[in-house]
Order: structure tokens, then C-alpha cells, then sequence
């Protein structure tokens, strides 16, 4: 069977998805890019990086189409790797469907991966309302054996980010695979100690 279009916009019940990149920062062993093309249907392997206009294009092809909940930035890649076409396309949302939320499904790399930047100010002020970090270790060392971030003091980072994110306005949790590398009881504390809502993924579309 001939294989899809790569997606940018997918969809999951009455949330739409933002597929942005594939670049990331981390190589987690469970990624779902390393055993399936896509979810829900969809092509999410890009051949090609999507520009703003494509992103906005498939955009006016399907926000009209359902009273869509949310738009969130989630794929098979880290969105804020590509930070400036994220807060490009927020913009546009927030000034053509403002009732719409939005939200961003992270590792919580951004800092790192846009040095000298304040990305949860940035993503607040391009109206991005709700955050979701992946937190999938309850320190450096279960971080780095689940999720082989491509840099060191990972961990420390998305902390960072987490309180960071609070600090702007942001709803902000930290999210966890149900699977038995990760203790999800020692998740949740490092959540409760940050004061952020904790949210348990199981391992099945969308996400992790
Ligand atoms: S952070 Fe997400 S996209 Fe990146 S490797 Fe892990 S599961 Fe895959």
C-alpha cells in the first residue's frame, strides 16, 4: 500500500495536532518514531521540515472544519526545536481562532535547545495557554537510560523549565509513561515538590 502524505495537521478525537518537526533532542528507547510511521492513520515521517506557510496552509484546510477543543504542538519530534515556527503559527492562531487553546506537548528542552532564551515567556506571549512536560525518570541517571538526551544535566533543565513555565503564567504539568522503567510514584513526588500537576500516559496513541 502506498504510503501517506506526511501530515502536519492530524487529529485525535476533537483535539487537532501540530506535527512541526521530527528533530529532537532526546533518542527515548520507547519513542514511537522507532517502531511505527505514524498514529491515528497518519504519516507523521517528514520528508521534508514543514515552513509557515504550509503549516498555516493546512491549518485554514482544517480548523474550520470541527469546533476543535484544543490545537496542540505534538509530533514525532520536539516542537520547540523549531521555536520560532512554533510561536509564528501560535501567533496566527491566537489572531484568526482566539478562543482556541493552545498547547504544547514538550520534553522541555527549550532552553537548551534556544540558548539565551526565555522560551516559556516567549510561548506565553505567542499565546500558548497549557504546557505538557514529559518527565520519564525520576532523576539525571533514569532520565538519561530512558530518554538518551543528546546533551548532559538534562534533567536539571526540564526542572527548570517546569518552574519556569509557572513562573509565566502557564498551565503547566509534567506528564509519565505507565511502563515498568519508569517509577511512576517518584514522578509524581518530583511533580508535587515543583507544585505542578502530574498526568500518567499510557504507552498508546497520543503520546508519551
Ligand atoms: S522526547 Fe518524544 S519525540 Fe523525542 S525521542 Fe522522546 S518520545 Fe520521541
Amino acid at each position: 500500500m502506498a504510503l501517506q502524505k506526511p501530515a502536519v495537521a492530524y487529529w485525535l478525537d476533537n483535539s487537532l495536532y501540530l506535527n512541526i518537526t521530527n528533530q529532537c533532542s532526546n533518542n527515548c528507547w520507547f519513542c514511537f518514531r522507532n517502531y511505527k510511521q505514524g498514529v491515528g492513520g497518519f504519516n507523521l515521517k517528514h520528508t521534508q521540515e514543514p515552513n509557515f506557510a504550509e503549516v498555516v496552509a493546512e491549518l485554514e484546510k482544517t480548523l474550520p472544519n470541527r469546533r476543535w477543543s484544543e490545537v496542540v504542538f505534538c509530533g514525532f519530534g520536539e516542537p520547540t526545536a523549531r521555536l520560532d515556527l512554533l510561536l509564528d503559527v501560535a501567533k496566527w492562531i491566537k489572531a484568526h481562532y482566539p478562543t482556541i487553546p493552545i498547547r504544547l506537548d514538550t520534553n522541555g528542552h527549550g532552553n537548551v535547545l534556544n540558548k539565551g532564551r526565555n522560551v516559556a515567556q516567549e510561548l506565553h506571549a505567542a499565546g500558548v495557554s497549557r504546557v505538557s512536560v514529559s518527565l520519564n525518570g525520576h532523576n539525571e541517571e533514569t532520565y538519561r537510560d530512558n530518554c538518551r538526551p543528546n546533551f548532559n544535566g538534562a534533567y536539571t533543565a526540564i526542572l527548570d523549565f517546569v518552574l519556569a513555565a509557572k513562573a509565566a503564567g502557564l498551565e503547566v504539568e509534567v506528564s509519565a509513561v505507565r511502563m515498568p522503567e519508569v517509577d511512576i510514584q517518584k514522578v509524581k513526588a518530583v511533580a508535587d515538590g515543583l507544585g505542578v500537576p502530574f498526568r500518567i500516559r499510557d504507552y498508546i496513541p497520543c503520546f508519551w
